[in-house]
């Protein structure tokens, strides 16, 4: 599943580094979005997603409204870094 910000964001930017394999996240118009296309839950590439661990306000959440198993989302991966061997 991947993760969404909510609008609780207070832009600070602590999450956007910690997406650095992946780079989903962006800092967008009011507040920092994640490419819903680009997270794999930090499958692939760490044992926890690492936006939560660091965002101050906790609005790093799954998005319903994109729910992935484990092996959907290690196919994104895949598909993401051609080649490569995901951790
Ligand atoms: S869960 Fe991982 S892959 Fe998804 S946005 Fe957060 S840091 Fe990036
Ligand atoms: S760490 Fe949290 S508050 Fe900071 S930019 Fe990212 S989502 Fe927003």
């Amino acid at each position: 599943m991947a993760y969404k910000i909510t609008e609780e964001c207070i832009s600070c930017g602590a999450c956007e580094p910690e997406c650095d394999v992946n780079q989903a996240i962006r800092e967008g118009d009011s507040m920092y979005v994640i490419d819903a296309a680009k997270c794999t839950e930090c499958v692939g590439n760490y044992e926890t997603p690492k936006c939560v661990e660091v965002c101050p306000v906790d609005c790093c959440v799954p998005d319903p409204a994109n729910k992935e198993t484990k092996e959907q989302l290690l196919a994104k991966w895949k598909k993401l870094h051609p080649g490569q061997t995901p951790k």
